[in-house]
């Protein structure tokens, strides 16, 4: 069950995407949002280069990062340009947040929460 904050975070991942859908150059497909536990909202896109992709989870993590955050509470990455879906993390954001947000939550598809330990 989500509540309103869910919801925003789920509309900041689509709207940074939809801005910034770009599958022909960029390669710019999935958006992500996460929130800190001060509060703020992070919201990225992935970066795709040659046969080396960066995903959303990770880009927004390290804005959060850089910008001296430390400790988050949910994140959540949306695929998409007009209809977007909530789509899992891959295994390499998962080992990512292990170590960097172990105690996050993520929204998966279905819109169902689940810890990170739990995925
Ligand atoms: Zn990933």
């Amino acid at each position: 069950m989500l509540k309103d904050d869910d919801y925003k975070l789920i509309e900041t991942a689509k709207n940074i995407i939809m801005k910034n859908f770009d599958s022909d150059n960029w390669c710019h497909t999935v958006g992500a949002s996460l929130l800190t536990k001060s509060g703020k909202i992070y919201s990225a896109v992935n970066v795709d280069a040659n046969l080396k992709s960066v995903c959303a989870e990770h880009i927004v993590i390290g804005m959060a990062i850089s910008d001296g955050e430390r400790d988050f509470e949910k994140i959540v990455a949306v695929y998409g340009k007009d209809k977007q879906e909530i789509i899992p993390p891959c295994d390499y954001c998962k080992d990512m947040l292990k170590e960097y947000a172990p105690n996050i939550k993520v929204i998966m598809p279905n819109e169902i929460i689940f810890n990170l330990k739990d995925l």
